[in-house]
């Protein structure tokens, strides 16, 4: 079964092209702007894999400074930096340890133990993403052996767009580094936590050896991530992603939207945040409708509708160009740079539309 809804419906008037869609499935579905594709089209470009190209080590070394860690390397994807930081911190029979509802543990296949022979620990995770330190420490393993060797603790923030408590997560970093383990932190919505606390980027960043930042989710470049860390982590992380196929070429060009995303597209995530909750606010008077106010603070929101309403819900709101979250009970619905102010009224009013329609 697809997870993604149907492709848009042909309008005539556009001549086939299909007609816009407001697209609140993902902030992974942006489109770069014209000012990005000329940042893109206008970047100095070398061979990467030599080392050559300037773009590159240009969007490297600015996120290494934002984040105050020696270094860092451009991915292709989120997957594949997490993946090779994965590689980096453990070795074959070792472990991480992870919140059961990480991207790290549930969205990535297990490629850290399908591809690199890490067992992997999940813990409970509260509704609102958190993990406990009690249950951290009764998950590394003593020297036994009959365990794998415990080597790293997986964190992840924003998680379902909540922010993690930073006073939190540096407990935790304590407590793992205290028994010899490394921790990382996927940080793929990384600077809407920054903006959300308005906190700064590297104070965020301090507990963690290596953090791994999105650059196609709320930043809205088209692809790439960024692995953070030390010096000699990221000399190995780029062995690392040579072995997994990411050593790229000319990549300045997707580089250069990644600097393009950080002069002007950080700041503007503050936006999408006061989009999700004017949105969530407006749907909560909606008696058929209930929204989860706890998991309300960044650029998602999630709605549940009652059961007989999902289907032709999330069908009246494609007929009317807007795609939302497909998942159930609960759907979720993300806020991004594709998504204007008065498209926001928009989608406001197609929700009260549907259910006036239902109740006559
Ligand atoms: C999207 C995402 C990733 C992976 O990113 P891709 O670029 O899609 O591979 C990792 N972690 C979290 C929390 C994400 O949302």
């Amino acid at each position: 079964m697809s997870q993604y809804a149907a492709s848009p419906k042909v309008d005539p008037n556009t001549q086939g092209l299909p007609k816009r869609m407001i697209d609140l499935r993902s902030d992974t579905v942006t489109q770069p702007t014209a000012a990005m594709k000329q940042a893109m089209i206008e970047a100095p470009l070398g061979d990467d894999v030599y080392e050559e190209d300037p773009t590159v080590k240009a969007l490297e070394q600015r996120l290494a400074n934002l984040l105050q860690k020696e270094a860092a390397l451009f991915f292709p994807s989120g997957t594949q930096s997490n993946l090779a930081a994965l590689l980096c911190h453990c070795q074959r029979g070792e472990e991480v340890i992870v919140g059961e509802k990480y991207h790290t543990f549930l969205h990535e296949a297990r490629g850290a133990s399908v591809l690199g022979g890490i067992a992997m620990h999940p813990l409970p995770t509260s509704k609102l993403g958190q993990i406990q330190i009690a249950d951290l420490l009764a998950a590394i393993k003593p020297d036994d052996i009959h365990d794998p060797i415990s080597k790293l603790l997986a964190l992840e923030n924003t998680v379902a767009g909540c922010v993690q408590d930073q006073a939190h997560l540096t407990a935790l970093a304590e407590a793992a580094h205290a028994h010899g383990l490394s921790v990382h932190l996927d940080g793929a919505r990384f600077f809407n936590a920054v903006v959300k606390q308005q906190r700064a980027a590297a104070e965020l960043a301090a507990p963690m050896d290596s953090v791994s930042i999105c650059l196609s989710k709320g930043l809205g470049t088209p692809a790439g991530s960024v692995l953070v860390g030390s010096e000699k982590f990221i000399r190995y992380a780029k062995r690392q992603r040579k072995i997994l196929g990411g050593g790229m070429r000319q990549t300045g060009m997707l580089a250069a939207a990644g600097l393009y995303a950080l002069d002007h597209n950080i700041e503007r995530l503050a936006e999408d945040h006061e989009h999700t909750r004017q949105i969530a606010e407006a749907l909560a008077e909606l008696p058929e409708l209930e929204v989860d106010q706890e998991r309300l603070q960044t650029n998602m929101f999630f709605i549940k509708p009652r059961p007989a309403d999902h289907a032709p819900l999330q069908q009246f709101m494609a007929e009317q160009g807007v795609r939302i979250g497909w998942q159930q009970p609960w759907m979720r619905c993300v806020l991004h740079l594709g998504v204007s102010a008065q498209e926001v009224e928009q989608i406001i009013a197609l929700f009260k539309r549907y259910y006036q329609a239902s109740r006559t």
